[in-house]
C-alpha cells in the first residue's frame, strides 16, 4: 500500500528519498520547479544531466519518460527528472502525463526509494488544467504497482493544493 500525502510548499525543501523534477526534454534546466531544484541542489545535478545528454539522451528525454540523477545538496538521495506534456486543447495528452507518474515510480523502485515527492507536473508553463492534472496524478499513483511507501504531492500554491485535495476526497 502506498500512502498519499499532500503538502503545500517548495518541493526543493522536502526531505524524502527522491524528489521528482518537472524537467524539460533538454535536461539542462529551466524555470519553475526545475529552477528551484537546480538552485537549491547545486551544480552536481546539472553536471549529471549533462553527462546523461552526452550518453543515452543525446536527443533529450522524451515526454512521459523519467531518469534519475544525484540530488546534490538537496535533502534527498535522488532527483528523478521527468518531462510532462505541453497541454493541447486539440489532442488528448493525458496518457503522457500519466506516464510521467508511472515511469517516475518505476525509476524510484529501481533505486529502492521508499518516499517520493512529486510536483504538479505540467501545470505551470506547460498549462495543463489543474483539475485534470490532479485527477491524472492521483488516479495514476493509486493504480500503480510500486514498492514506494509514501508519495507526497508538494503543491506550490493553495489553488493547486485544493485541486489535489478534491481528488483525494
Ligand atoms: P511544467 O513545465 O511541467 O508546467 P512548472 O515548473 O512550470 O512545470 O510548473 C509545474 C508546477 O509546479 C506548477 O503548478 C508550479 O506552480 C509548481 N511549482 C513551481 N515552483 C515550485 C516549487 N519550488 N515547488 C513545488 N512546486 C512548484
Amino acid at each position: 500500500m502506498t500512502t498519499i500525502e499532500l503538502v503545500q510548499g517548495d518541493i526543493s525543501r522536502e526531505s524524502v528519498d527522491a524528489i521528482v523534477n518537472a524537467a524539460n526534454s533538454s535536461l539542462l534546466g529551466g524555470g519553475g520547479v526545475d529552477g528551484a531544484i537546480h538552485r537549491r541542489g547545486g551544480p552536481a545535478i546539472l553536471e549529471e544531466c549533462r553527462k546523461l545528454r552526452a550518453s543515452q539522451y543525446g536527443k533529450g528525454l522524451r515526454t512521459g519518460q523519467a531518469v534519475a540523477t544525484t540530488a546534490g545538496d538537496l535533502d534527498a538521495r535522488w532527483v528523478i527528472h521527468t518531462v510532462g506534456p505541453v497541454f493541447s486543447a486539440t489532442e488528448d495528452r493525458s496518457a503522457l502525463l500519466a506516464s510521467c507518474y508511472r515511469e517516475s515510480l518505476r525509476v524510484a523502485d529501481e533505486l529502492g526509494a521508499r518516499t517520493v515527492a512529486f510536483p504538479a507536473i505540467s501545470t505551470g508553463v506547460y498549462r495543463y488544467p489543474l483539475e485534470d492534472a490532479a485527477r491524472i496524478a492521483v488516479d495514476t499513483v493509486r493504480a500503480a504497482r510500486t514498492d514506494v511507501e509514501e508519495v507526497r504531492f508538494v503543491l506550490f500554491d493553495e489553488r493547486a493544493y485544493e485541486a489535489f485535495a478534491r481528488q483525494l476526497r
